[in-house]
C-alpha cells in the first residue's frame, strides 16, 4: 500500500494536478487508512513517512497525516465502495469551482467514470469537519466532487480508478470552460446519462481494469 501511495504521488505531480506539496492521497486496506503525511515534499517522501491511521482517526504509524484527513475519513465512512481517494488542485477543475454549481452530462467518459452530474461542494475552510461533510454530501454516489474555491477530489475502488477519475474530471472541466466561452452547447440527456453510468458500473468497469 505504501508503495502504491508513492506511485500515486508521482503520478499527480507528473500530470500537473498539483504544485509543490499540495494535494493528498489515501488508500483503505481493511481497517487501516494509508495517507500522505502533512507538508513533506513529494520528491523526498519515503515509505516509512506514509501515515497509517484507523477509520476513527487513531494514529498507528508514520508521520502526522495530511490536514485533510477528516475529509478522507468521512468519505470512507460513507462510501463502502471506495478504497482510494485523490485530492488535487488542478487548474481547470478549480476554475470551474468558481463559476458553476455542477458540471452537467457533457461527454461520455465523464458520465461513465465520474457520474452523470459532477457537483461543486459548498465552501468550507480546509481541514475542517464542516468541509468533510459538505464534500460527502456533494459527492453523492459519484466518483468525483469539485471543491468550491479549492480543487478536486476523486475516489475509486482502487487507486488506479481514482487517478483515472482525476484526469478525466480535469479534462472535462477544460472542455466545459471552452463550451461556456463559446456559448450554446448540447448535453447528453438525463436518461442516456443514467444508462451510460450504469453500463460503466455494471460491466465496462470490470473490463477497463485491464487497461488501467
Ligand atoms: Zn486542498
Amino acid at each position: 500500500m505504501k508503495n502504491e501511495i508513492l506511485k500515486a504521488v508521482k503520478f499527480i505531480v507528473k500530470n500537473g494536478l498539483v504544485k509543490g506539496t499540495w494535494g493528498n492521497v489515501s488508500i483503505r486496506d481493511g481497517e487501516l487508512i494509508y495517507i500522505t503525511p502533512s507538508g513533506i515534499p513529494y520528491d523526498i517522501l519515503k515509505e516509512e513517512d506514509i501515515s497509517v491511521v484507523k477509520l476513527d482517526g487513531t494514529h498507528i504509524s508514520g508521520l502526522k497525516p495530511s490536514s485533510e484527513l477528516p475529509t478522507h475519513l468521512e468519505i470512507y465512512k460513507n462510501r463502502e465502495d471506495v478504497n482510494a481517494i485523490v485530492h488535487t488542485h488542478p487548474v481547470f477543475s478549480t476554475t470551474i469551482s468558481l463559476v458553476v454549481d455542477f458540471i452537467p452530462p457533457l461527454v461520455e467518459d465523464a458520465v461513465m467514470i465520474l457520474g452523470p452530474k459532477i457537483n461543486v461542494s459548498e465552501y468550507a475552510l480546509p481541514g475542517t469537519l464542516e468541509l468533510a461533510k459538505k464534500v460527502v454530501k456533494a459527492l453523492e454516489s459519484n466518483h468525483a466532487v469539485i471543491l468550491r474555491n479549492h480543487g478536486l477530489i476523486t475516489v475509486g475502488e482502487d487507486i488506479k480508478e481514482a487517478l483515472t477519475a482525476s484526469l478525466v474530471c480535469e479534462k472535462t472541466a477544460e472542455i466545459f470552460l471552452y463550451a461556456l466561452n463559446i456559448g450554446n452547447f448540447n448535453l447528453i440527456n438525463e436518461e442516456d446519462a443514467f444508462i451510460l453510468r450504469n453500463k460503466y458500473l455494471n460491466s465496462y468497469r470490470q473490463n477497463s481494469k485491464d487497461i488501467r
